[in-house]
């Protein structure tokens, strides 16, 4: 045969389904060129849908060969054949397999899409194609508003649009009455008449009648081939202009589209699907929040309580032996030490007022305590009255300092500058003790300057404790540099008491709450992800024919994994974001009834999205590999 380069050709094509054991097709060799309307014939099952697979490239054949605009499409990879598809070939299904939440002028730019034409240029494109079908007044329309008819002659504009060599159509008239088909079958008689080689299998004599050559099929066989015309020999299309790989802008703006109409659409179910994800990452945010509020609200008051005192004490109750200034110079040069000073038990002693004898009522037994210089700073005292001076440290004055309670306990109340016998030797009260928070004993006691209390009861020492008073998280690090410098001087190793420091606290209690909260936490994420990957799941079951179509008119694999695990994670991510903020404005209310300063961890903030973004694409995961299985060839037969 003579004439210009055949559009397509078959060679010895044969197609087998070994499960069923079918020879759906065997030996079936055809050329077809630009401007040929091939009509393919034949009783059902005789292999017309099979053969229209196999050049459509959707399906590959166990035998023979296909050459398009003479290219070999045998052993082309996935994505190779799937590009040539999209550019070169337009398909129309008895379905018009339109997307049901797109218009029918976005499905027809969806056509163009996946053909490679640019965003821009997409929308001009369909309103030309859907204007030569005739629906111009219709572009805005939903399938659901449009006939059948009209919606087979918007699948038309899609598989026209972007003006492929060859059309292929499978029983494009089985849904539709005699004027329609009439209709349509002039549009495919008018595709033709711009080179494209139309073939379509049909078994409507109005539609075979307008081929310009019949192939009737039985059994998989080709019976009989015939021209029905003188065939008009037309020159092949170019191709079309301006396709081009999309970039990943392009991409991105593509799927948010398609993304916002499907979930659009079903805000509803959307929103049961994500309840989930909203619970676990709200319970998350409240507990974390509640969590650094009241651990910051303990620390708090854990360092008013002094978990900045250091206390070094030789074992055995011997007394820190001997404290020499260079020592004392060492101790108050450590970092984070802010007062250093000496405490030294006396042991108890018989006190009284010097207004009158000791007798039976007005002696009392009490404990007697020494400090050293910065004493008072270091135990955190407060005085009324004046306190020791330096030279009182140095000379051993005979002066003490009564603690408030034992002041006023007394019928007969001491008075600062009063006298008082204590152990029989007389002092003068220079001021009371009216706060000891670390140590409440004294606020019973009698405390007198170290010195005096070596000088006037030299046997009386029980025990001598180093006091220092850090910064905030400084103490445990005090402690161990403050052994080291006693233990010098000490027969006994000294050992150190202090209380926990308050991050530890902090990072035990939000440890002890953590581990609840992140059990309940995973569990309610776990099902957020089970119920987005259920609904995915059922999402891509009830649009598997818009799947088959969009691989078909050249959607890859991997745009249809996208379109799902896009769909999951803008689920996901929306639902925690949701959870964030309602969980947020849950606590500001709880601070506030409580009067706390409330403490969020920003990372807490960051990582809820995060979360919900995980959540989603694990929900989507599954089901966005079963989509991207889907052998577009199967999800079109219907
Ligand atoms: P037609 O389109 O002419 O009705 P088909 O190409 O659909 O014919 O089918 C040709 C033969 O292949 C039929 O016998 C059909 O039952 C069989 N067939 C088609 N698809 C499958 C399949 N996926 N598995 C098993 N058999 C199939
Ligand atoms: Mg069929």
């Amino acid at each position: 045969m003579t004439g210009p380069d055949p559009v397509i050709q078959a060679r010895n094509l044969g197609r087998s389904y070994l499960s069923a054991g079918v020879v759906a097709l065997s030996g079936v060799s055809l050329t077809m060129h630009a401007g040929e309307v091939v009509a393919v014939t034949g009783p059902s099952g005789s292999g017309k849908t099979t053969l229209l697979n196999l050049l459509g490239l959707l399906d590959s054949p166990d035998d023979g060969e296909i050459e398009l605009n003479g290219q070999s499409a045998s052993g082309l990879k996935e994505g190779t054949a799937t590009r040539l598809r999209a550019q070169s070939i337009g398909f129309v299904f008895q379905e018009a397999h339109l997307v049901g939440a797109k218009s029918a002028l976005e499905n027809v730019a969806l056509g163009l899409r996946y053909a490679g034409i640019p965003r821009r240029r997409r929308v001009a494109g369909a309103k030309v194609a859907l204007e030569s079908v005739g629906l111009a007044d219709r572009i805005l329309a939903l399938p659901k508003e449009l006939s059948s008819g009209e919606r087979q002659r918007a699948a038309f504009a899609r598989a026209t649009a972007h003006n492929p060599p060859l059309l292929l159509c499978d029983e494009p008239t089985g849904n539709l009455d005699m004027e329609n088909t009439r209709i349509l079958s002039g549009h495919i008689d008018a595709a033709a008449g711009t080179g494209t080689c139309v073939v379509v299998a049909t078994h409507d004599p109005t539609v075979a009648d307008a081929a310009t050559r019949i192939v009737s099929l039985m059994d998989g066989r080709v019976v009989q081939d015939v021209p029905t015309r003188v065939q008009q020999w037309k020159a092949a299309k170019p191709r079309e202009a301006g396709i081009s790989s999309p970039g990943l802008g392009e991409r991105l703006m593509d799927l948010i589209e398609d993304v916002r109409g499907g979930l659009g659409r079903r805000v509803g179910s959307s929103f049961l699907t994500g309840v989930s994800t909203f619970l676990g990452v709200g319970v998350l945010v409240f507990a974390a929040a509640l969590t650094s509020t009241t651990a910051a609200e303990v620390a708090r008051d854990f360092d008013l309580l002094g978990a900045t005192t250091v206390e070094v004490v030789a074992t055995d109750s011997a007394p820190v032996s001997v404290v020499d200034d260079s020592a004392w110079a060492q101790l108050r040069a450590l970092p984070g030490v802010v007062h250093a000073g000496l405490l030294q038990l006396l042991g108890d002693k018989t006190v009284s007022t010097a207004s009158g004898l000791p007798t039976a009522s007005r002696s009392h037994v009490v404990g007697v305590s020494g400090i050293g210089e910065d004493g008072v700073e270091a135990l955190g005292l407060e005085i009324e009255g004046s306190s020791f001076s330096r030279f009182d440290h140095l000379a051993g004055t005979s002066i003490a300092l009564v603690g408030q309670v034992l002041a006023t306990s007394l019928e007969d109340p001491i008075a600062s500058g009063s006298m008082i016998l204590i152990g029989g030797r007389s002092l003068r009260v220079v001021g009371t003790i009216n706060d000891a928070a670390r140590h409440a004993e004294l606020l019973l006691q009698v405390v007198v300057p170290v010195a005096a209390g070596t000088r006037l009861w030299p046997r009386s020492l029980s025990e001598s404790r180093v006091v220092l008073q850090t910064e905030v998280g400084a103490p445990p690090i005090v402690a161990e540099e403050a052994i080291a410098i006693l233990a010098k001087s000490s027969t006994n190793r000294p050992t150190a008491l202090y209380a926990p420091e308050a991050s530890n606290l902090r990072r035990e209690v939000t440890g002890r709450v953590d581990t609840l909260v992140l059990l309940v936490t995973v569990s309610l994420l776990a099902t957020g992800a089970v119920a987005i990957a259920a609904a995915t799941t059922s999402s891509v079951y009830h649009r598997r024919s818009e799947i088959g179509l969009r691989r078909a008119i050249g959607a890859s694999r991997i745009q249809i994994a996208a379109l799902f695990l896009a769909e999951s994670s803008v689920i996901g991510t929306v639902a925690a974001l949701v959870g964030l903020a309602v969980a947020l404005g849950l606590f500001l209310v709880v601070s506030t009834a409580n009067e706390w300063t409330p403490v969020i961890d920003s990372k807490v903030l960051a990582l809820s999205p995060i979360a919900g973004l995980l959540v989603g694409l694990l929900g989507g995961a599954w089901p966005a590999r079963q989509a991207a299985s889907i052998d577009p060839a199967r999800a079109l037969r219907t």
